[in-house]
């Protein structure tokens, strides 16, 4: 069975644009600053839906797009502006950036009350320590959403990881071993060490495959019956196509779906889920600092 991300993400956003309501009767409209710094295509893309997203819920997001030879401390001045003002509750700054600024300053700068990418240090232990208050990175949060609405039960259940960067890997990690409802999960994270990959993620319940490398995870890797969580955005050359190539998963797609109790499909799986939470984070940020 696919599972649909496309449609879980318009759930979320439902909720959401009623949140949004909420705040309207009281005259607060939440807002989301969007910094991007240079013109790498794949932010831009990004960076526009995320803006698109903002407008059909009645977020109010700017963009701001500073060229690509910004300083750092042009950089920081900027942060530190938008970390003042009291129009915006969140602040994005796209990633990748610049190789002359530093990506971690950066996101240690973003107040952590704005941070609603989940990359500030304090949040990022927050969401160790078990701590509700926080805001969990976009993505891996987005999975544990895809897990619960399918109705997957994920206390005491095994989930492999592939993967341990700091944006995937680690918090999908450590959102789905909480103490905590519909967590409880006995965790293992694999990487490019990791000795017999296969034989390990033979052992998941729950597959969450986020290498970046095109349909890695083949048939003979997963255990009939698992569930399989495709984290993975590559393009590969496709002749058929238009642009002359296409995306493809982590997960070798048409062979694992025949093993694989539900699956998420490449693109329309995680890929929504990753705006609507980033959403649902700046609607909390709102919350949080206009509560009386
Ligand atoms: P990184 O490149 O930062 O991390 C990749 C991880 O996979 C590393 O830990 C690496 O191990 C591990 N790895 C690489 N090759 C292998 C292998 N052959 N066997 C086992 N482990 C391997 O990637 P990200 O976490 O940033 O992203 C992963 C994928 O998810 C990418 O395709 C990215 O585009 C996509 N993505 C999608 C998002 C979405 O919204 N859908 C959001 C974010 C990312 P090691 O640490 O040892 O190097």
């Amino acid at each position: 069975m696919l599972i649909d991300g496309k449609a879980i993400a318009e759930q979320i956003h439902a909720e959401t644009k009623a949140e949004v309501g909420k705040l309207a009767a009281r005259k607060v409209q939440p807002g989301l600053a969007l910094v991007r710094v240079g013109e790498d295509p794949a932010s831009v893309v990004y960076v526009g839906a995320k803006g698109k997203a903002c407008e059909r819920l009645g977020i109010h997001s700017q963009n701001f797009i500073l060229p690509e030879a910004t300083s750092q401390p042009e950089l920081l001045a900027l942060i530190d502006t938008l970390n003042k003002s009291p129009r915006f509750h969140g602040i994005l700054v796209q990633s990748p950036l610049p190789k002359q600024i530093n990506e971690e300053l950066i996101f240690q700068t973003v107040s952590p009350a704005k941070d609603v990418d989940g990359f500030h240090p304090i949040n990022v232990g927050k969401l160790l320590m078990g701590e509700t208050d926080g805001f969990w990175p976009c993505t891996p949060a987005g999975i544990q959403q895809l897990l619960i609405r399918s109705g997957v039960q994920i206390e005491g259940s095994h989930v492999v990881v592939v993967g341990r960067s700091n944006i995937v890997g680690k918090p999908v990690a450590a959102i789905l071993m909480q103490k905590a409802k519909h967590a409880d999960a006995t965790v293992t994270v694999c990487h490019s060490r990791t000795r017999n990959l296969p034989e390990v993620t033979r052992t998941a319940d729950i597959l969450v495959a986020a290498m970046g490398r095109p349909k890695a995870i083949t048939a003979d890797m997963v255990r009939d019956g698992a569930v399989v969580i495709d984290v993975g955005v590559n393009r590969i050359p496709d002749a058929s196509r238009p642009k002359g190539e296409r995306l493809v998963g982590d997960v070798d797609f048409d062979a694992v779906k025949e093993k694989a109790a539900k699956i998420t499909p490449v693109p329309g799986g995680v890929g929504p889920m990753t705006i609507a939470m980033l959403l649902h984070n700046t609607v909390q940020a709102c919350r949080q600092q206009t509560a009386r």
